[in-house]
């Protein structure tokens, strides 16, 4: 069976080796050495100016938006065409998400109509850089400066992915990457904020640690979402092969690209000027008429042969049962219908060739 990823792992070896000192420290957890080195690599490799480490992405995300303390209600300005934790951190966080339409090339967030759902509640805008496009950054930024907003990016796909030689999490407020085993990167589970003021470094160290400052002060009503040493050993480890997983991506993406390109009722992710990609996930569009199957049908059809790719996103998170209070799918018409489209085929570093040729045969077929 072919899934639509697979795991980047280190050899057994290399783990066993950076693992092998926390028998003698005993130090399992709680910012140790493993941790220190971690966040020493990445604020390099991602190109930022702070970091703070996390058990997983999705609470690096509801923390950072914590961390802003804005008041209960109000509304942040957001795109339905992500995974649910987007949302979900946003409704936790006892604020109200507003559904902006996305751009129907890039599936990012359509800078163009953020500004007609601005109201005095808006605190906050939170687009995604999904499948590891990049948003309209420079129109976001002017939008949220124009109108004293924060602009908190997930930038969960994201990984590795530079724009004009900046590092993605270099831009705007904040930005939240996940480790998740599926993404390009992982530490098993885990994630990252990256941030550009330096006071927040206190704040969400409080945040993921029980509000607790020192053994006698206990500054506010924190949780726990500390990243553990065997997480950020396996971090260490990836990241020392990062350059050749996203490389042997970019092989793999371009086999699609090359036998997909062109086909008539297909359309491919696009390529970004001024954008170093990371390969992360290989989406297609899929129009019925023009290409006479369905999404759907394409979908059943590699199922039955063991092939699992992922209809990533749909449904759109402003469809969900527990969202739909909040958002309506007829106010973000491309995102629906693109989620009604798209199939997001097998990616990964390992993924032979001969696999995606017979994935794009079956699709061709
Ligand atoms: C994976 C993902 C997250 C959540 O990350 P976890 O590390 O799994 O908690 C958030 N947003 C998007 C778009 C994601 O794909």
């Amino acid at each position: 069976m072919i899934n639509v990823t697979r795991s980047s792992m280190p050899s057994f070896e290399e783990y066993c080796e950076e693992i092998k000192e926390l028998w003698d420290s005993h130090w399992l957890t709680n910012m140790g050495v493993k941790h220190k080195e971690l966040e020493k690599g990445l604020i390099e490799y991602l190109k930022v100016p702070f970091i703070s480490l996390y058990v997983n992405g999705h609470l690096a995300l509801e923390n950072i938006i914590e961390a802003y303390n804005f008041p209960k209600g109000s509304e942040v300005i957001t795109t339905p065409f992500t995974f649910a934790s987007t949302t979900h951190a946003i409704i936790r966080s006892g604020l109200k998400p507003v559904f902006c339409d996305i751009d129907p090339t890039t599936f990012t967030i359509d800078a163009n109509k953020i500004e007609g759902l601005i109201t005095d509640k808006t605190v906050a805008i939170l687009p995604v850089h999904v499948y590891g496009n990049v948003c309209d950054i420079e129109k976001i930024e002017y939008i949220a400066k124009k109108h004293g907003l924060k602009v908190i990016y997930d930038a969960a796909h994201a990984f590795g992915v530079e724009y004009k030689g900046k590092g993605i999490g270099a831009f705007g407020d904040a930005s939240m990457f996940s480790f998740h085993a599926t993404k390009v990167f992982n530490t098993i589970e885990g994630g990252a904020v990256c941030y550009s003021d330096e006071n927040l470094t206190q704040t969400l160290k409080d945040l993921k640690n029980f509000g607790i400052h020192d053994a006698e002060t206990v500054a506010f009503v924190g949780g726990n979402a500390k990243m553990n040493e065997f997480q950020a050993a396996m971090g260490i480890c990836n990241l020392r092969h990062i350059e050749e997983e996203i490389a042997k991506r970019k092989v793999v993406y371009n086999r699609y690209k090359t036998r997909l390109l062109g086909v008539k009722g297909i359309t491919l992710n696009p390529v970004q000027e001024n954008v170093k990609p990371n390969y992360a996930y290989f989406p297609i569009i899929v129009d019925e008429v023009e290409f006479s199957k369905s999404r759907n049908d394409i979908h059943r059809l590699l199922g039955e042969e063991g092939i699992i790719a992922r209809k990533y996103f749909y449904p759109t998170t402003n469809s969900f049962d527990c969202v739909k209070e909040v958002g309506d799918t007829n106010q973000t018409p491309v995102a629906l219908k693109i989620s009604q489209r798209v199939l997001t085929l097998p990616l990964y570093a390992d993924l032979s060739l001969d696999i995606v040729d017979k994935i794009c045969d079956i699709i061709l077929k």
